[in-house]
């Protein structure tokens, strides 16, 4: 459809100057070509393909018999919350009463809520890089001034706490991140996290939001959470969500642990946009938590053999270099080898030429490094069955060496 551009700048210039989530563009592009009739391979969204364990969807059909149909408290049903709690203490040594808890419609929107009760204009937020697309566009919608710190391949994409140091203003205001990372599957250790919290510890007027969604897709062992640190613990947000740990993702159920002061404005700012998530859906995820880890644990043996193939694959596809990632299930490898070559009469500048050119080449979509703050790499997605990830990157090597 082609656009009016007179009608075009009646939009705000909020929405004119944010930029659409590369994620959800390139699995859109990829179901277009499909619908065009293309045998398209998507590894462009970060959503497991497994389907909600039964026990979860059976409690949910319980709620709605029971008659949970209503409007809940927007912070979330006390019960849910309170599940939240314990699974923080149970699960991460983290100390949030369920008063601190606020749940929402997606970790997403967690992410909003903090950004907009803690930003003023010109407040600097440093993002570790690569981050997950959605983080500096929240950051620059709440009027946040990103800071990125970046760290590649040769660093395991990890930031090192003397990175953290040099990056510090007086006008910082948050220190952003997710372990396991999107995209990278980056893992910090305890002690790496521990190093990061003492470089925060002196300054009182800087808070980390930890987004830990990908807890429970770890293949290093223990997952380690940066608000058990002592020093700093009294100014972590923690947010965690049901999407990717128990493949519930439709859901749209996230949520966040904070010092009181941060949960009550986050309530309030949820409280004038959407009120309180799903409530049914949050009875269900209260069992969820507080029940049988089994099939999440499989999800994540069945990813970590994934990732051996795709490993495996990629190794044998010239000009890819990929790391051994810990957790998420995702590979960003580095692809800079192609910048300035011409394959098949198309020139490769960047990682946005790259993966367009697999999409027209191969039909397999996958997301540009640039949209994570790292031109110089690819996202991949083995959310996938390992029939499709065979096929997928067969066809990338076929592509890459015509
Ligand atoms: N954080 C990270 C790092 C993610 O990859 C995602 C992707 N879904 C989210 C947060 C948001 O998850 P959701 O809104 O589905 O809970
Ligand atoms: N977080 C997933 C991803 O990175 C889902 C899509 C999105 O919300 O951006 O692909």
């Amino acid at each position: 459809m082609i656009m009016d551009q007179s009608v075009i700048q009646l939009l705000s210039d909020r929405v004119l100057d944010l930029q659409e989530s590369a994620t959800i563009k390139m699995s859109q592009m990829a179901r277009d070509l499909r619908e065009q009739g293309h045998n398209v391979i998507s590894l462009s969204l970060g959503e497991p393909d497994f389907d909600t364990p039964d026990h979860i969807k059976e409690a949910a059909k319980k709620a709605l018999d029971d008659g949970y149909t209503k409007y809940t408290p927007v912070p979330g049903l006390m019960e849910f919350r309170q599940a939240i709690s314990r699974k923080f203490k149970r699960e991460n040594e983290l100390d949030y009463a369920p008063s601190q808890i606020v749940v929402s419609n997606g970790a997403k929107q967690s992410i909003a809520n903090l950004s907009l009760s803690l930003l003023n204009p010109g407040d600097e937020v440093i993002i570790f890089a690569p981050y997950w697309v959605s983080y500096f566009e929240i950051v620059r919608l709440a009027g946040g001034v990103p800071v990125i710190l970046s760290a590649g391949i040769d660093q395991d994409f990890k930031v090192l706490p003397e990175q953290l140091k040099g990056a510090i203003t007086d006008k910082t205001k948050l220190v952003l991140f997710s372990s396991p990372c999107n995209p990278s599957g980056s893992v910090y250790s305890k002690e790496e996290l521990f190093a990061l919290a003492d470089e925060l510890e002196a300054h009182e007027q800087i808070h980390v939001l930890s987004d830990e969604i990908y807890e429970h897709i770890n293949f290093s062992g223990k997952h380690a959470s940066i608000g058990a640190h002592p020093g700093i613990k009294d100014r972590v947000v923690t947010i965690n969500g049901m999407s990717k740990g128990f493949s519930m993702t439709g859901w749209r159920l996230g949520y966040m642990g904070a010092p009181q002061w941060i949960a009550d404005a986050c309530a309030k700012i949820q409280g004038q946009f959407t009120s309180g998530a799903t409530s049914f859906g949050q009875k269900a995820a209260a069992e969820a938590l507080d029940g049988d880890l089994g099939p999440t644990k499989e999800m994540c043996a069945a990813f970590a053999k994934r990732r051996e193939l795709v490993i495996d694959l990629l190794s044998e596809v010239p000009g890819v270099k990929c790391n051994k990632p810990q957790g998420a299930f995702y590979v960003f490898p580095d692809i800079s080898a192609y910048f300035g070559k011409t394959i098949n009469g198309f020139t490769i500048q960047n990682s946005d030429d790259f993966c367009t050119y697999l999409l027209q080449e191969a039909h397999v979509a996958v997301v540009a490094g640039s949209a994570f703050g790292a031109d110089e790499c690819f996202r991949l997605s083995y959310a996938a069955s390992e029939a499709e990830l065979r096929d997928a990157i067969g066809r990338i090597k076929k592509a890459l060496t015509a």
